[in-house]
């Protein structure tokens, strides 16, 4: 395998412009409960974002914006060159060209500033969605769902590995790409179509650093 020489890190806040609903386990089934409950923390009882769903959202974005998603499943082709799958993974490809995935998205959690807010306001937004019934006009069963607030604000943190050969310059570009493009025209989250996850990205410049220059 090519040899690994160094990383460059994306540092990023993830402001809510709107709700967000990242679902964690369902609700309970007591009266007044909700339905779907927002993931959070076990031990804080915050919520956050998790790195597997911004990991997915970015390649999912990739793979929509350059036709590399046939039969809607992910990109699998592992070639080098590939848009996707030298930093995603090549999908069910064990033998791909461009080796392993590169990227590491980790857990997004409150910055330390939106912290404080939240600790004097711990509270999630209820919202619920109706089935409307397209004869009577009436709307049927409420889905009742916890949104993590607007305003809530998450540091984001993702670690690209750079293998020699490795195009890192376009992978970085290729992120930021996908980050602009969430920003601009999509969502975090379930329920974007419906107003749902509206977020604002505030991306540090990314920074390269050698392996050979760490140390404790
Ligand atoms: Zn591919």
């Amino acid at each position: 395998m090519a040899k690994w020489t160094h990383v460059v890190e994306m540092k990023f806040e993830i402001e809510l412009v709107d709700g967000m609903r990242i679902g964690g386990a369902g609700g309970g089934l007591e009266i007044g409960g909700v339905d779907l409950t927002a993931i959070k923390d076990p031990l804080s009882g915050q919520p956050y974002v998790p790195g597997s769903s911004l990991k997915g959202k970015l390649r999912s974005t990739l793979e929509k914006e350059h036709g590399l998603s046939p039969n809607g499943k992910p990109c699998g082709c592992g070639k080098l060159s590939c848009h996707v799958c030298p930093v995603f993974g090549a999908h069910m490809n064990m033998r791909a060209e461009c080796g392993p995935s590169r990227l590491t998205v980790r857990d997004a959690h409150f910055t330390k500033g939106y912290l404080k807010v939240w600790k004097q306001n711990p509270v999630f937004e209820v919202k619920a969605e109706n089935i409307i019934d397209r004869n009577r006009g009436t709307a049927e069963h409420p889905r009742w769902q916890e949104r993590v607030p607007a305003g809530a604000i998450f540091q984001a943190e993702m670690v690209l590995k750079v293998l020699e050969g490795d195009q890192d310059d376009r992978m970085v570009a290729d992120l930021k790409n996908a980050l602009a493009i969430v920003q601009r025209c999509d969502s975090l989250g379930a329920g974007g179509s419906r107003g749902s996850g509206r977020i604002a990205i505030r991306l540090r410049p990314p920074e390269k650093v050698a392996l050979a220059s760490l140390t404790l």
